[in-house]
Parts: C-alpha cells; sequence; structure tokens
C-alpha cells in the first residue's frame, strides 16, 4: 500500500464521556489496509469503548473518525453530538464487522442462518449466493459440518469461529474483534487464535482488542497501549513488549502472561 492509499479507519483526537465520565481523553489510531493494530491496557481503560466508537455504536463528544478517508458527518456538538448521516453511519458498520467476547450469536437460528443473516437482510444480497459464501466461509474456520445445528451444541471455541465467519460473510473491509478468546478456556482458545493468525496472514484489516499478549505480538503491525483513556505507549510489537518505555507499560506487561 502506497502512502498516499487513506487508512481503512483514522481516528483523531478522539473524546468520549459517559456522563461525567471521561473514557476517552484524545485519541488518535489509524489502520491502514492490511495492519493489525492490537489494543492493549487493563481492565477499564477504555478498549472497548474505543472499538465501539470507531465502528459508530457509541457516540462520541469531540474529535474525527475517517473510514477510508471519509469523514464521519456529524450534528450537534458535545453531548449533544450525533451522526448526520444514517445512510453513511450503515455503509461504515457494514464495513467493519464485530466480533465480540461473547460471540453474541443468535440462538434460535442455525450455524448457516447466523452466518447468511446479515447479507441477506441487511445488504440484501442474494439468498444462494450468500449461502454458498457463508459454507466456504464455514469450512475456512474448520467448521464446515457444524451448518445445520444450533448454536448451544456447539462448543465456545466453534461459536467463536461461527461468529468470525458470520463477520467475514459481511466481506467487510476491517474486522473488529473485541478479546475474542477471554471467555473460551485454553486449548479452545487456541482453535480461535489459529483461525485469527491465518486472517493476519491473509492480509485482513484488524482491530484487535486482546489479553493475550502473545497473539498481540505474533500477528500485529503495531501495537497501542491505552491508559486511563489515552495512549501511553505505541509502536511495532517488538519494541513495545521487549523494551517498552514507559513506567505503566513496564508494569501492566509484568501482570501479564510473558508474551
Ligand atoms: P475496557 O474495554 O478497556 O475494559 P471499557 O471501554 O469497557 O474498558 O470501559 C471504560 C470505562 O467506561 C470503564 O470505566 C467503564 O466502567 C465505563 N463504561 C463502559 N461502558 C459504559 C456504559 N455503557 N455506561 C457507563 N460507563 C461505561
Ligand atoms: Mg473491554
Amino acid at each position: 500500500m502506497t502512502q498516499e492509499t487513506p487508512p481503512v479507519i483514522e481516528i483523531t483526537g478522539l473524546h468520549k464521556s459517559y456522563g461525567a465520565l471521561e473514557v476517552l481523553k484524545g485519541v488518535d489510531m489509524a489502520a491502514r489496509a492490511g495492519d493489525v493494530v492490537s489494543l492493549i491496557g487493563s481492565s477499564g481503560s477504555g478498549k472497548s469503548t474505543l472499538l465501539r466508537c470507531a465502528n459508530l455504536l457509541e457516540d462520541s463528544q469531540e474529535g474525527e473518525i475517517r473510514f477510508e478517508g471519509e469523514a464521519v458527518r456529524w450534528k450537534g456538538t458535545g453531548h449533544n453530538r450525533r451522526p448526520a448521516d444514517a445512510g453513511q453511519v450503515r455503509r461504515i458498520r457494514t464495513n467493519l464487522s464485530m466480533v465480540f467476547q461473547q460471540f453474541n450469536l443468535w440462538a434460535h437460528m442455525s450455524i448457516l442462518q447466523n452466518v447468511m443473516e446479515a447479507p441477506v437482510t441487511v445488504l440484501g444480497e442474494d439468498r444462494a449466493e450468500v449461502e454458498a459464501r457463508a459454507r466456504k466461509l464455514l469450512d475456512k474456520v474448520g467448521i464446515g459440518d457444524k451448518c445445520d445445528v444450533w448454536p448451544a451444541q456447539l462448543s465456545g471455541g466453534q461459536q467463536q469461529r461461527a461468529a468470525i465467519a458470520r463477520a467475514l460473510c459481511m466481506e467487510p473491509r476491517a474486522l473488529l474483534f473485541d478479546e475474542p478468546t477471554s471467555a473460551l478456556d485454553p486449548e479452545l482458545e487456541q482453535e480461535v487464535v489459529k483461525v485469527i493468525k491465518d486472517l493476519a496472514g491473509e492480509g485482513r484489516t484488524m482491530l484487535l482488542v486482546t489479553h493475550d499478549m502473545r497473539l498481540a505480538r505474533d500477528v500485529s503491525d503495531h501495537v497501542v497501549f491505552l491508559h486511563q483513556g489515552r495512549i501511553e505507549e505505541e509502536g511495532p510489537p517488538d519494541t513495545l513488549f521487549g523494551a517498552p518505555k514507559t513506567k505503566r507499560l513496564q508494569q501492566f506487561l509484568s501482570h501479564t502472561v510473558s508474551a
């Protein structure tokens, strides 16, 4: 990618409060096409909030969010600021597919229906085409034989892989992962880690919130350490994990499993 190509996601000076609680205090972050950017930091530092602001699931009060160079248009200011253009929000959100800690599969739909649902109902795509794509994606994440079962019949690792297939079926420009492995037992965690590594290897653009420092070190082009709503330190994974500069990052890393 040349420097001229605008980042897939670019956030500048983002401020976000819940009432009087300021959670993001001026955050800058960007992911270019093919970049894997990991967000690390203690619980409550604002990682999930940043991810949710990036795909406009949450409002923010100040700062800019750009998707492939296109700035989100706002109306109002401060706590009254909202996106001005519902069509733009929909377009951005459908291009930034999210994978959640708790999978969030629909319990009353089969695995195949879960993967097909949004492309058919939100994007209005042809059902047969979507089904063919969905089956391929379920194969790719290693659960092609689970198309017709209910989510409750799968292990956590299988459910999360189904959720990843569902996110991919939207053919998004970027994937946003919020602690995708932290609800899983260690042995199930690895099957999801493998899928995430494969996606990174394919050159997918990803924002990854994770507590798994080894995963962050292995897959990231860039790592961002958030502390109390600010970027305390950031850089390439080898530098950040190998030679952390700030006391806070040193402390944080000393409390996590070694990277
Ligand atoms: P992280 O993902 O890094 O653990 P979060 O982004 O979830 O952190 O939360 C950052 C801060 O915002 C925390 O203090 C949390 O309690 C608060 N917070 C998160 N979501 C809400 C909400 N919907 N309403 C009020 N406060 C919230
Ligand atoms: Mg979180």
